[in-house]
């Protein structure tokens, strides 16, 4: 078991909007060291779920560092696509990461499978692992989701990923068109990090 807090931690991810959220969640009295801060390159992600490729992620970057390390693996599912783009949200945005092009792979697949899909509510969630794993460390996991609905087209410009055709259960806006602090208070996430907060 932890007898300590960890007060020194890298965060395993190579993705900077992920790493903008993950660092406003942390408390500011905990050091913080990026990937890039070491210039390591991230694994293959061969797990096949969320929980596998945290895992893979924050035991890569700890061994290569040689320090704890938090890594999230995190996207969106969708039920009628029967839970893609799933574990590969970032794939779907092909080799550059392009956001658009991964939502409008959505738009795509859900046009193929129902062609009035924009009249109907379509349910997804996004989902978030966290993994901290370290030398000497029990590793610690947690899962965190948020339950919503795929816009019919993409609105607002504000976060990463697919944010702007999310919208949360209980909200009229997408997490592109809400500011910042008001998405991180209630997404996959933050909802992940109170589990383990207390670890921090
Ligand atoms: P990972 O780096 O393999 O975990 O990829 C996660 C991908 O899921 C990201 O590149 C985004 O496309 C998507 N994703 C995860 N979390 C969020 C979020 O909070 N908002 C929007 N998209 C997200």
């Amino acid at each position: 078991m932890l007898k300590k807090k960890i007060t020194k931690i890298l965060v395993g991810t190579n993705n900077t909007g992920k790493l903008k959220e993950i660092r406003d969640l942390l408390p500011k009295n905990l050091e913080i060291y990026s990937a890039s801060d070491f210039k390591i390159k991230s694994p293959i992600e061969n797990g096949k779920t969320f929980e596998e490729n945290s895992l893979i992620k924050a035991r890569h970057f700890s061994k290569k560092s040689k320090m704890i390390c938090l890594s999230d693996d995190s996207g969106l599912e969708i039920d009628i696509l029967d839970g893609a783009p799933g574990i590969h949200s970032a794939r779907w945005g092909g080799k550059r990461g392009d956001f658009n092009k991964a939502m409008n792979k959505v738009f795509k697949e859900l046009n193929k499978k129902q062609k009035d899909w924009k009249t109907k509510k379509i349910r997804g969630r996004f989902v978030c692992a966290l993994t901290i794993f370290g030398p000497n460390l029990k590793t610690i996991n947690s899962v965190g989701k948020i339950e919503g609905y795929i816009s019919s087209s993409i609105k607002g410009k504000n976060g990463f990923g697919y944010d702007p055709i999310f919208i949360p259960k209980g909200k009229k806006l997408t997490f592109g068109e809400m500011k910042p602090n008001q998405k991180y208070k209630i997404d996959h996430r933050f909802k992940a990090f109170k589990k383990i907060k207390k670890f921090l």
